[in-house]
């Protein structure tokens, strides 16, 4: 049976990123895209609750959705897909990368991660560029990984978070943890026409820790593609000991 693919991403329904992800499951199942109308980079994994959302199918089993990144995924898997769930959520190509804590705020994984929360193994794909986007071999490395995804038995809820280097040829690829990364904390002042004051975030810099095993250095140093198997539970385990340990006047602590 031709398994159903699934794939959404966070820079838009006319995305050259999703174009490409597009290109590279073809062939490999019955693809459907489901993306949102506008670019939703950096949403990270908003749920729209309090709007409508309007749905635009633009050619048979291709749907753009005012919404977000998760929204897209939602609906495809509960309501426009729901006579047959996807084997596999494809999210991206993502025009930039996600890397280390990049996670937790980008959109692309966001899609990725309702995915895996529905039960759907999912994989991220992200092309590690802030300029120039030449998505060939990015769209090769996907092709050969999500054939591979396909081959196997998946865990329902595996989230896999791919990142590949901006340029060919591509070293090979190595399975890591999250690194550490940062781009600074700067927040910029300006003052608009009007004599108010506005303000820039997001950082200017950027710096990663050089540790190998980890995501930023495959990519960074090694030109290598990284493949991070994401968790869920963002259960600090070490922590559960401290804090069982405090006295918190007044209340009594209900051992576990
Ligand atoms: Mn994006």
């Amino acid at each position: 049976m031709t398994p159903r693919i699934l794939i959404s991403n966070d820079d838009g329904i006319h995305a050259r990123g999703l174009a490409a992800l597009i290109g590279a499951a073809e062939g490999l199942g019955e693809l459907w895209v489901v993306a949102p109308e506008h670019e939703q980079s950096a949403t990270s994994h908003a749920l729209s609750l309090h709007h409508p959302l309007r749905i635009k199918q633009q050619e048979e089993r291709r749907f753009s959705v005012d919404g977000t990144p998760a929204d897209c995924v939602y609906v495809a898997v509960n309501h426009l897909m729901k006579d047959a769930r996807p084997a596999l959520v494809l999210s991206g190509i993502n025009h930039g990368p996600n890397l280390a804590d990049d996670v937790i705020y980008s959109g692309t994984v966001a899609a990725a991660m309702e995915g895996s929360i529905l039960g759907i193994p999912s994989i991220a794909f992200s092309l590690v560029t802030r300029r120039t986007f030449e998505f060939a071999h990015a769209a090769q490395f996907a092709r050969a990984l999500v054939k591979a995804a396909l081959a196997s038995q998946l865990p329902p809820r595996m989230l896999l978070n791919v990142n590949i280097p901006a340029y060919p040829p591509l070293k090979g690829y190595q399975v890591t943890r999250l690194g550490r990364h940062s781009y600074g904390a700067d927040v910029i002042e300006k003052e608009d026409p009007r004599g108010r004051k506005y303000y820039w975030i997001g950082g200017t810099g950027y710096e990663h820790v050089k540790e190998p095993g980890t995501d930023v250095t495959a990519v960074h140093d090694e030109q290598l593609v990284s493949l991070t198997p994401l968790i869920l539970d963002l259960t600090d385990a070490a922590s559960l000991g401290l804090l069982r340990g405090w006295t918190i006047e007044g209340f009594t602590q209900q051992k576990t």
